[in-house]
Parts: C-alpha cells; sequence; structure tokens
C-alpha cells in the first residue's frame, strides 16, 4: 500500500501521482517483490460486484492506479484531487525502466499476430529490452503459461487480456510465482501493435478518451452505457452522504 488511498464505492483507489506510482513500483522490483498492480474503472467495478472472485482480488491489490476519468469524477465528488493514471501509459514508462535497468519482461495476451507485432515494436524503441517470455492470450491451459513465467522468472510481467480475465491469471500465478510486478493492461497490445489507434491527445486530455474509443468500437456502448452512468450516480451519492 502508498499509504495515501481512498475509497470509491467500497474500492480502494490509492492517491498518487504518475511518478510516485512508478517510484513506489520501482522500489518493488528492486526488493524482488510480488506485486498485482490494479487499474480501477467503472467497468471493473461493475464486475466486481457481480464476481466475489474479481471483488477480492481488486481489495487485495497493494498498488490500485485511478485508471479512467470516471474515477477521477468520482475523487472530485468527494474533494480530492487527483490525475488520472492510464493503465498503457504507465505500462509503457515501467517498460522503458525496466529497458534501462535491465530488468527483464514477459508479455501475455493478446492474438498471436498482435503480440507479435508488439515485441518487434517494443524491440525497435527499446533494443536493450530483455523479453524473457511471451505468449498469446488464447490459450487452453494457463498452467503452462504460469509454469513458464516461474521459470524464466521477468521482473515485470505484462498481462494484456482484458479484465477480469487478467486479474484472474495474475491471482493464479500468485500461488506458483514468489516475485514480480504483474500489471493488466486489457487492449494495449492493439495499440502498440498498431491495430487500435490511441485517442487523439485532446480526447486524452479531456478524460474523453473513452467517449473515442466508444465511437471507434461501436461495440463498447453497450458497455459503457450499462456502467457508467450507474457509476456517477453511485459516486455522487456516495459523496453526498458524507
Ligand atoms: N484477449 C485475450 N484473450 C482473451 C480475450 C481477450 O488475449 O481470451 C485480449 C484481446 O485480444 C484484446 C484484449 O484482451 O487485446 C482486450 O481488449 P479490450 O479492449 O476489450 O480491453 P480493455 O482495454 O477494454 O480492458
Amino acid at each position: 500500500m502508498t499509504g495515501n488511498r481512498c475509497k470509491v464505492l467500497g474500492y480502494n483507489v490509492d492517491l498518487l501521482t504518475f511518478n510516485e506510482a512508478i517510484n513506489f513500483v520501482l522500489n518493488k522490483i528492486s526488493n524482488n517483490e510480488w506485486l498485482h498492480i490494479v487499474t480501477i474503472n467503472p467497468e471493473i467495478i461493475a464486475a466486481a460486484d457481480k464476481n466475489k472472485e474479481l471483488e477480492k482480488i481488486i481489495k487485495s491489490s497493494e498498488l490500485v492506479l485511478p485508471e479512467s476519468s470516471g474515477i477521477k469524477k468520482a475523487l472530485n465528488f468527494k474533494g480530492i484531487k487527483q490525475e488520472q493514471i492510464p493503465g498503457i501509459d504507465f505500462a509503457k514508462e515501467l517498460i522503458h525502466r525496466c529497458a534501462d535497468l535491465k530488468y527483464s519482461i514477459a508479455l501475455i495476451g493478446a492474438k498471436e499476430h498482435v503480440i507479435t507485432k508488439t515485441i518487434e515494436n517494443l524491440k525497435k524503441e527499446y533494443p536493450a529490452l530483455n523479453i524473457v517470455y511471451s505468449h498469446n492470450g488464447y490459450y487452453e491451459n494457463e498452467n503452462i503459461i504460469i509454469d513458464k513465467l516461474a521459470e524464466t522468472a521477468p521482473r515485470l510481467i505484462l498481462c494484456a487480456l482484458g479484465a477480469p480475465k487478467q486479474e484472474i491469471f495474475i491471482n493464479n500465478c500468485k500461488n506458483k510465482i514468489e516475485s514480480g510486478i504483474f500489471i493488466g493492461i486489457g487492449g494495449s497490445f492493439d495499440v502498440w501493435a498498431g491495430e487500435v489507434k490511441r485517442a487523439p491527445k485532446i480526447f486524452q486530455k479531456t478524460g474523453l478518451e473513452w467517449l473515442y474509443r466508444t465511437i471507434k468500437q461501436p461495440s463498447r456502448i453497450k458497455r459503457i452505457y450499462k456502467t457508467l452512468p450507474m457509476f456517477l450516480f453511485r459516486a455522487i451519492m456516495e459523496s453526498a452522504r458524507k
């Protein structure tokens, strides 16, 4: 735990800057510790409200990053100013640091051609990056992957399987792997492979990245429509009760 956290609808959110969070994680890596970083947003909260296992996993994480503008808003309702820390940006900075500090990494998730292209692009950007293991996200038996991770012992493990699959996968690693920094980063490999375009900066800066993604992928409308209005309503109610 970073020391300064707050609850949104019963879920912990760590209150810290992007750089403080990076330093927290680097300290954990250098001490060879175990860490599951959760990037929290209204969708994962809605999923966790219906899935006890996911709820328990999120609530036991030592680092919960406020990944979306919805969480930032909910904190604002409570009078807390907090920057949004998108998982994709946070993971990219960790990759950069791992390349510099010579910490090995692993990538799990996405379709085979996507992960292959992601690795190719990352190696171009960070020639010193040491990727000791990778696997696509459409496997039959996760134990084979977990055994491989235990054997290759990467210091940073990026899991881009979508929620809640990635959170459950990381939790299942806990019993077999003693140390490593695990982070679930949804569709980030699709972006790094160049398959999906990131929202223009103006959407990112104004907290409207979700709107851009919804316009580009209309299949997301149902997900947003089902979770965001209710999340904001509950967050307003929660802050009004205080
Ligand atoms: N994915 C995967 N295995 C699965 C299901 C999904 O590796 O069984 C990948 C999928 O290919 C995509 C990512 O997980 O790269 C999910 O992306 P999405 O945009 O839905 O995640 P979000 O960023 O919204 O959490």
